[in-house]
């Protein structure tokens, strides 16, 4: 076993050029070279060795090691095919890993998850996700309905804000929202790009998102809820009202919107940006049913 984790400039450079390995960025491939890092990261996923643990892109194994250390089991989906071999090597060591060579987006997650963990067993996600598809990959999480505990990622700062975002605030949009109505978001950490290699060009934090057992709003029909919150952060700078005529496009007439706004108490020259998940759940509602 060779003692030095994966997780440090020197055995990642010998790993990577033993095997000849060249990063795709199509794929999304800095990896991390500290260990500190991962560290926290487990940390913040809390993880410990009853629990289950699921990695996207385990790269050439830096989170993966770390994850076999802490939990009881991990299951990692690695899409790139030529990091099979040097996962096969880098975690030799660890009984408690399995690499799934597939494309994440694809992948029938809750079917693993009951081949592999345990009955009831507590289940957590860890990653150092490909920055190219965080959003989608989040959002395929989230709409799967697994059964696991939270999810704990490092992404793109810009995208980790907008996730965690409240109201009146730069960030704050639909995919707030989304991400909200399914979890209780916040960003744990932001990472200098120095701990990458090869560094990337944006700045990163670690998002952790811990799942909700119930929305925290009672929303009528969420396919109708979920257009409404887009359309009203439509075009950002006009008011809500305006936004509203333009997504109802006459199905709606203005008038009833108006009603509806009035009943629920929100003034229609408010934009979008400035109403609480609880304000448009109670508006849809309305809208919905009016
Ligand atoms: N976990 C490693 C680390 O922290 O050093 C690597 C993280 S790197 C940012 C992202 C990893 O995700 C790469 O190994 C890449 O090949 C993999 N990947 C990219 N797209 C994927 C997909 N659709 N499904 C599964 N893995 C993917």
């Amino acid at each position: 076993m060779n003692s030095k984790a994966v997780a440090t400039p020197t055995r990642t450079k010998e790993i990577l050029s033993t095997y000849g390995f060249s990063f795709k960025k199509s794929l999304g491939q800095n990896f991390i070279v500290d260990v500190n890092i991962l560290k926290n990261i487990i940390k913040h996923a809390q993880i410990d060795k009853e629990a289950g643990a699921i990695e996207i892109g385990p790269g050439i194994g830096a989170l993966t090691e770390q994850l076999a250390q802490y939990a009881d089991k991990v299951v990692a989906f690695e899409i790139d095919q030529r990091l099979l071999p040097i996962l096969d090597e880098t975690l030799s060591v660890y009984e408690n890993v399995e690499v799934i060579n597939q494309d994440i987006l694809k992948a029938d997650v809750k079917r693993v998850i009951e081949e592999t963990f345990k009955p009831g067993q507590r289940i957590k996600i860890a990653a150092n996700l490909p920055y190219y598809i965080t959003t989608p990959i989040l959002m395929k999480l989230l709409m799967d309905h697994l059964p696991v505990e939270s999810i704990t990622v490092m992404i793109q700062k810009e995208v980790a804000d907008r996730m965690a975002a409240v109201p009146n605030t730069k960030s704050y949009g639909s995919l707030s929202i989304a991400v909200q109505y399914y979890t209780q978001a916040q960003v744990a950490m932001s990472v200098p790009k120095t701990v990458f290699m090869p560094q990337p060009n944006v700045d990163s934090s670690v998002l952790h998102l811990q799942m909700r057992t119930e929305p925290p709003v009672d929303v009528a029909d969420e396919a109708f809820f979920f257009d409404l919150v887009k359309a009203s952060f439509g075009q950002r700078r006009k008011t809500l009202m305006n936004n509203l005529v333009r997504h109802f496009n006459g199905k709606m007439e203005k008038v009833e919107i108006q009603e509806c706004l009035d009943k629920v108490g929100i003034d229609p020259k408010r934009r979008g940006e400035s109403l609480s998940i609880e304000e448009f759940a109670t508006l849809a509602n309305h809208l919905y049913t009016r």
